[in-house]
């Protein structure tokens, strides 16, 4: 008897960060034009959340320096809500400014991740949220702050990132006025067990106010994480069109889970996602196109639906 499918989630979303967490690894630029085609596509497909950029200084990642502008055009879309990174207050203030939907910050689980990324430790991070909190309420936005905790199952600078410290920040960053958290493996270090211990852990210290699990495709886990979390409840997962994203540390490593792989097994569960197979398959030979020379992955491209799933479908 399987007792767990009764518990499983009907309904989950799939926010897509293809246009920040996957362009930002990959060196080319790719021009606005297309970035608006591929976000306009992704609505068509049902993608209902996208995160369109990064507010980072542009020296740092010129992939991103058009982010204003993909807000911009995301806004006239109904419906869709519209997400966008920031790494400080300086970028929260562009992002308020911005008009978009939610601005998600990370914060390092790890010490030696967030030194050498934000070059401020996890609590200067929690500090900075306070500010953060303080600017979108004196503003009188009503734009949701997401944190991600990035590093959460381990780091590759650091090696083992103790639960424990996973959950301490957990509570002061929400402490300090996220309104809503999430756990991100950001190297592929998780497993199904280790994800599932923590998220069972983590929503005990957040609630609701626990949405997103983010997880990386690093070796070859990312789609068994995303199913050990949704087990503990959790209806919101990020993915990137074509697996794309790789990571720094771990050359020629795949990228998050990818977006059309996510789509197919919750469909195939019957767990609804609003997305469109042939629109989204679409879309990804379209930007695969555009990103030649570029490794891709992902399963779903190589061999499209299974037989059923088409007849369920149709
Ligand atoms: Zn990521």
């Amino acid at each position: 008897m399987n007792t767990l499918s009764n518990t499983l989630p009907q309904q989950v979303s799939i926010r897509e960060v293809g246009l920040r967490d996957g362009l930002q690894s990959i060196s080319a630029i790719m021009p606005t034009e297309r970035k608006l085609a591929w976000l306009r596509g992704a609505y068509d497909a049902g993608q209902r959340e996208i995160e369109v950029g990064s507010f980072v200084p542009a020296r740092l990642l010129p992939q991103l320096a058009d982010t204003a502008e993909l807000v911009a055009f995301a806004k006239t879309l109904p419906g869709l809500v519209t997400s966008v990174l920031m790494p400080n207050l300086k970028g929260a203030e562009r992002a308020i400014e911005s008009g978009a939907d939610l601005m998600l910050l990370p914060i390092s689980a790890s010490h030696a991740h967030s030194l050498a990324n934000l070059r401020k430790t996890p609590d200067e991070v929690v500090e900075e949220i306070g500010r953060i909190r303080a600017a979108r309420d004196a503003s009188g936005s009503a734009m949701l702050l997401e944190v991600g905790m990035s590093t959460a199952f381990g780091c590759t600078l650091q090696g083992r990132v103790e639960p424990a410290e996973v959950l301490r920040l957990l509570q002061a960053v929400l402490d300090a006025g996220a309104d809503r958290v999430g756990l991100a493996d950001t190297v592929g270090y998780a497993d199904p067990a280790m994800v599932r211990e923590l998220f069972e852990a983590a929503f005990k210290v957040a609630g609701d106010r626990l949405a997103c699990g983010h997880f990386h495709d690093t070796r070859g886990m990312g789609i068994a994480n995303v199913y050990a979390a949704l087990q503990t409840g959790v209806t919101r997962f990020d993915a990137c069109l074509a697996g794309i994203g790789g990571c720094p540390h771990a050359p020629g490593a795949s990228g998050n889970v990818a977006s059309e792989d996510l789509a197919y097994m919750f469909a195939s569960m019957g767990i609804a996602t609003g997305i469109d197979f042939d629109k989204l398959m679409a879309l990804r030979t379209k930007v695969a196109g555009w990103l030649e020379g570029e490794t891709l992955h992902g399963t779903l491209w190589r061999s499209g639906l299974p037989k059923t799933m088409l007849a369920a479908t149709a």
